[in-house]
């Protein structure tokens, strides 16, 4: 059965709550369960939801998800959903019991550290990445076999990658499950190897990447590209890529989920009289303007000017400026004399001409 999208499987929402999922997981368990629901596809299905429950349930690697499946798409070498296939085997049987039967181990997974800029990561980028990757022999094309030959099921196992033992206990019959030592569980062995990866099925090269940096991505996320990472030895599945993404700071912009912000000051008159200022967004420079009687504090919202949201394409964040009113620390004898002008029109009483420093120093003097 075709592993579809984990939300479709779960029959929820792409912005399902936690307790949701958790409510819909519950249902669909009872529901699928093998020993319940004699279907034939009862088997798969209960599977494929407990992957996507997995994943749904875990709120980092639903993030990753959610990341994968809107960049990730470009990026995808097969079509569908054929690379899930890794995960799939590592929640059922890769690394539970460390053995897979009757075929090569799967592939490492790797990781890639990329750095991208502020504007980057809220509008989204193309980057081509290089790194170095155990992937398929050429030569071979993966098998290990040299050319002209081909490996042979395995004789000790019977292809199947395992030797069962029955021994009678007081308990009855126990069923003892082991790794077949001929093939190491690939079921298959490879009698003339090929000469380029001496049987491996794999060499070390370089790949180059293009990779979709989705809008809105933000530090510490993941994006998944299936199938790039290591080939699996001797044909088996290669593992995934993770390219972890790094945001660097803006100079002048905080950036909290989907908002950004910016935080400025004006002066006493500018905010009593009113101004613009340029505030910047991630496009460039916007003329904003700052009302009359402004207080110290006020918000002003930029709408859409913020952070594009992953989940909801086509929506995006606000930009929020802080203006702050700076008070003058000194002022000039022009600028004194006005503010006092300005204090006798409304009736502010005010320190005598001196300020407060000037009459400390005349006490000490
Ligand atoms: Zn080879
Ligand atoms: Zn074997």
């Amino acid at each position: 059965m075709a592993i579809g999208d984990y939300y479709e499987l779960l029959g929820v929402e792409r912005t399902a709550s936690e307790a949701d999922i958790k409510k819909a997981y519950r249902r669909l368990a009872q529901r699928w369960h093998p020993d319940v629901n004699q279907e034939p596809e009862a088997h798969d299905r209960f599977k494929a939801i407990n992957e996507a429950y997995q994943v749904l349930s875990d709120p980092e690697r639903r993030q990753r998800y959610d990341v994968f499946g809107v960049a990730g798409a470009q990026a995808e070498p097969g079509p569908g959903f054929g690379g899930f296939a890794d995960i799939f085997d590592a929640f059922f049987g890769g690394t539970q019991g460390g053995v897979r039967r009757g075929r090569p181990a799967a592939g490492s997974d790797l990781r890639y550290d990329l750095r991208i800029t502020f504007e980057e990561a809220i509008l989204g980028t193309q980057k081509e990445i290089e790194f170095p990757v155990l992937a398929r022999c050429e030569t071979c094309g993966g098998n290990g076999a040299k050319p002209g030959t081909e490996p042979i099921t395995c004789p000790q196992c019977n292809g199947r990658g395992e030797i069962r033992g029955v021994r009678n206990t007081m308990l009855g019959q126990m069923i003892n499950v082991t790794t077949c030592p001929r093939c190491k569980g690939d079921g298959r062995i490879v009698e003339t190897p090929c000469e380029t990866c001496r049987g491996e099925g794999r060499t070390e090269r370089k790949r180059t990447l293009q990779v979709t940096i989705p809008p809105g991505i933000d530090e510490g996320h993941q994006i998944r590209l299936s199938n790039e990472g290591e080939a699996g030895p001797r044909g088996g599945l290669a593992g995934s890529l993770y390219v972890a993404v790094h945001v660097t700071p803006h100079q002048a912009l905080r950036r909290d989920g989907t908002e950004l912000i910016y935080e400025t000051s004006v002066g006493l008159a500018q905010a009593a009289l009113g101004t613009t200022i340029l505030v910047p967004t991630v496009e460039g420079e916007e003329s904003v303007e700052v009302k009359s009687g402004t207080q110290p504090g006020t918000e002003i919202r930029l709408r859409g000017k913020g952070v594009p949201y992953l989940r909801r394409p086509g929506q995006r964040g606000d930009l929020h400026v802080i203006v702050d009113v700076a008070v003058p620390s000194r002022l000039s004898r022009a600028q004194r004399e006005a503010l006092e002008a300005y204090a006798d029109a409304s009736g502010e009483i005010v320190t005598e001409s001196t300020s407060i420093l000037d009459r400390v120093r005349g006490k000490k003097a």
